[in-house]
């Protein structure tokens, strides 16, 4: 029998939910506070540059990403698998080791990864291939405890793992749980980290297109969330069959306060125009040294060279924290120029110039064992307690904390209502 849902929010968790129960002949309307969709997927164009709501990637194996996006409509523009890492006095490559052996031996030649540390890697890699595929599972420990317990060396754990999957997960310390570390190791493996070539946001503007026959109003917040309805900040009151609130949990926590606030890890972005996109690394770029305030970053324009004006370059660069209120944004950029200027040298850094400073509060959920234990319970009974009859939840928060657990949530949201009698 087909329904009649209100989504409240168009991020990717809300788009996939839409296109899941028109596929199944139900209809909805999608009702977004902000004036686009895409929520935390989003891309603006500044000064000429293609800049991305924080640094962030797609991964070309992602599950979902096969059921709800046309990838070669999307014309993705693929990292080289590896990075250049910094240990605070020379940079070298870690690599694939199949897809770049000449790059992946340099790590080892120069150090960065101990010879004993790349044979224990493989049967760490094993491990992480045979997890779940479709997303990934509670392991109930830290990332770091998994490094760990694989045998690797404090060397190769603080001068790669801290920096590469810390700026993954916002997270330095590696607290997160390790079920996310052998997901996206798995993803890694079987596909690419990209970038659409027009920006992230290209990703929200392709599901929203195949969602054109749901509504989607934007600028239009929801205040108030009573049984199979919800009520507008103008006072309007629209019911349906269902609700489904996909607003992202520090939101979802204002609308139903009986939901405690998670715990989020931010970050803050600095995008640079540069004169010489010659001069740029292909490399994703990781400060491997833990001095500073830069931690990753990458030369979009040597990816997708459409993310910078004709003959202009363009390199972001993340930290793994939130600056405090009283940092000012130039001073953070400066400070992470500083760190590039000695990775990438004085020739390749000269004449950069500051084009967007991103201070993201509520990047992504942390995702440590405890917060992993506790969206489970959320997900099995919290919500069901606090929410008013014929309203439930979707958002990355009930998932991983990437494009693909939203696109997960959404669509299991969306059948869970289909699947109401
Ligand atoms: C800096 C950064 C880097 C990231 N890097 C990656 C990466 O490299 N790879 C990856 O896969 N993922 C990455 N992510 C995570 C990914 O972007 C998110 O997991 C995903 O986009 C969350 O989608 P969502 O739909 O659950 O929530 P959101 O995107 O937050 O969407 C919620 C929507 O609801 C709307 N809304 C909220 N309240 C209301 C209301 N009252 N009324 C109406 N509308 C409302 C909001 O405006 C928003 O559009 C990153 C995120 C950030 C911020």
């Amino acid at each position: 029998m087909g329904r009649h849902v209100i989504i409240v929010g168009a991020g990717i968790a809300g788009l996939a939910a839409a296109r899941t129960l028109l596929e199944q002949g139900s209809t909805c309307e999608i009702i977004e506070g902000s004036n686009r969709v895409g929520g935390r997927v989003a891309s603006d164009l500044v000064e000429g540059s293609i800049v991305d709501r924080g640094f962030q990637i797609y991964l070309s194996a992602y599950p979902e990403g096969k059921r709800f996006l046309d990838l070669r409509a999307l014309d993705l523009k693929a990292f080289p698998p590896g990075a250049l890492v910094w240990n605070g006095a020379r940079a070298a490559t870690v690599a694939h080791p199949t897809r770049e052996p000449l790059a992946a031996l340099a790590g080892v030649l120069l150090g960065v990864v101990p010879p004993g540390d790349a044979l224990r890697m493989l049967p760490f890699a094993r491990r992480a291939l045979a997890g779940p595929a479709d997303g990934p599972g509670p392991a109930g420990q830290t990332a770091l405890a998994r490094l760990r317990e694989a045998g690797l060396s404090s060397r190769t754990i603080d001068g790669f793992f801290r920096a590469f999957f810390g700026g993954v997960f916002f997270d330095r310390s590696l607290s997160t749980d390790a079920g996310r570390l052998d997901f996206l190791l798995r993803m890694f493996a079987e596909g690419f980290a990209c970038v659409p070539a027009k920006g992230m946001g290209e990703i929200a503007r392709q599901m929203a297109s195949n969602v054109s026959s749901a509504g989607i109003r934007l600028g239009v917040r929801v205040d108030r969330v009573e049984a199979r309805s919800v009520t507008l900040e103008s006072g309007e009151r629209i019911a349906g069959d269902a609700v489904l609130l996909a607003t992202g949990a520090h939101d979802l926590a204002r609308l139903v306060p009986a939901l405690p606030e998670i715990a989020w890890c931010g970050t803050f972005a600095a995008w640079f125009e540069t004169p010489d996109p010659q001069l740029l690394p292909r490399w994703l770029v990781l400060n491997g040294s833990g001095r500073g305030a830069f931690n990753h970053g990458a030369a979009m324009s040597s990816i997708a060279p459409s993310y910078a004006p004709v003959g202009r370059g363009l390199f972001v660069a993340n930290t793994t924290f939130l600056p405090r209120d009283a940092d000012l944004s130039s001073d953070v950029a400066a400070d992470m120029l500083l760190t590039l200027r000695a990775i990438l040298g004085r020739e390749a850094t000269e004449g950069w110039k500051l084009v967007a400073a991103q201070r993201i509060r509520h990047a992504i959920p942390r995702q440590w064992p405890v917060d992993v234990a506790d969206a489970s319970r959320l997900r099995a009974d919290l919500l069901s307690q606090v929410l008013p009859a014929g309203v439930s939840v979707a958002g990355d928060h009930l998932e991983d904390a990437s494009i693909n657990g939203a696109m997960r949530s959404g669509r299991r949201a969306a059948e869970a209502i289909l699947a109401l009698r």
